[in-house]
């Protein structure tokens, strides 16, 4: 596999991205993590990805402290950029700072168990999960192929043209999302498998299960993709809340394959409301989850008809993975 230097000086020297817009992170305070994270990527987009006809695609860091992912196509290779203010954004809020699971009494009550059994603070838990979920995403864009019709992929809240709501940018969203939630669950699995026989609960998985998607959730917090009022036909991706319940749904289903019981997915995405909640208050920041709270328990009718709405319509984008390659998705 090539490495990130090598990558940044392919890309510049084919004028597909400039010089001054990539974000070098050699002998930054974070060098381990990009580096991590960029490998994974990388490997994963290099050598996992053969049936979606991607190649040669990288993956880079943009220098910008923006918050913001995307995926375009440009000069014949195939890009997922993710900002390095996203990923040190995430990191810090998620991971770093996030003292919720050793400081807030009622979280250490309900997950001091499960936090000594991982061993990994579950704050990084949620990192991990969000920015995997990140990657899957713009990965589904880029195999989705929708440069035709649209320039780039660009997740944060746009203002204006970029915001514009379309029933294709809303199914190619959703259509990502389902991806995303798709592949996520076979990593947290892969160490779920690792505890003890005894320690495999269906309790203890569904907490796990909920970090992760109050990770994901924090992620649309973070990206500032929330504290609208519920919406449906509007703007350039479908509402936090309504994607909450589709991707909660979507891991919950997949991770059932896998193991030997049932599991609760409105109990699942409640909780996750319920953690999101308490990361705000904990940090004191604006808390757009009391809000989703609100949101499903008042509209989850809606969301429900909204979600089968988008499902009906997905049938006539060929573009979509779901269309693609039924079987995987
Ligand atoms: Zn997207």
């Amino acid at each position: 596999m090539m490495s990130y230097g090598e990558i940044c000086k392919e890309l510049i020297a084919k004028n597909a991205v400039s010089y001054g817009d990539i974000y070098d992170f050699s002998e930054t305070p974070l060098e381990k993590l990009f580096e991590e994270f960029f490998t994974f990527c990388q490997t994963n987009l290099s050598e996992r990805c053969k049936e979606y006809d991607i190649q040669p695609s990288r993956f880079i860091y943009t220098n910008s402290y923006n918050i913001e992912a995307r995926a375009r196509f440009v000069k014949g290779f195939n890009i997922i950029e993710v900002t390095s203010g996203a990923m040190i954004e995430t990191y810090k809020l998620l991971s770093f700072r996030n003292t919720l699971f050793n400081e807030n009494k009622e979280v250490i009550k309900n997950y001091g168990s499960l936090q000594e059994l991982i061993k990994i603070p579950l704050g990084h838990i949620m990192f991990q999960a969000a920015v995997q979920f990140t990657y899957y995403h713009e990965l589904a864009h880029l195999a989705q192929k929708p440069f035709n019709e649209f320039k780039s992929f660009d997740e944060s809240k746009h203002k204006g043209q970029g915001d514009k709501y379309s029933v294709q940018k809303h199914c190619l969203e959703f259509d990502a999302d389902i991806h995303a939630a798709n592949l996520l669950p076979a990593h947290i699995l892969d160490f779920w498998n690792k505890q003890p026989k005894e320690a495999q609960t269906s309790e203890n998985l569904s907490k796990l299960l909920s970090v992760a998607v109050s990770g994901i959730l924090n992620y649309f917090m973070i990206m500032g993709q929330c504290g609208d009022n519920i919406y449906y036909d509007e703007k350039s991706h479908p509402h936090p809340v309504i994607r909450a319940v589709n991707i909660t749904d979507k891991i919950i289903r997949v991770a059932e394959i896998n193991v030997d019981f049932k599991l609760d997915s409105g109990a699942i995405l409640q909780e996750a409301f319920n953690l999101t909640e308490k990361f705000c208050e904990h940090h004191k920041l604006l808390n757009f989850a009391v809000q989703f709270n609100e949101i499903f328990r008042a509209h989850s009718n809606d969301i429900g008809k909204y979600i089968e709405v988008l499902d009906k319509e997905a049938d006539q984008f060929p573009n979509l993975l779901r269309n693609k390659f039924p079987d995987i998705e």
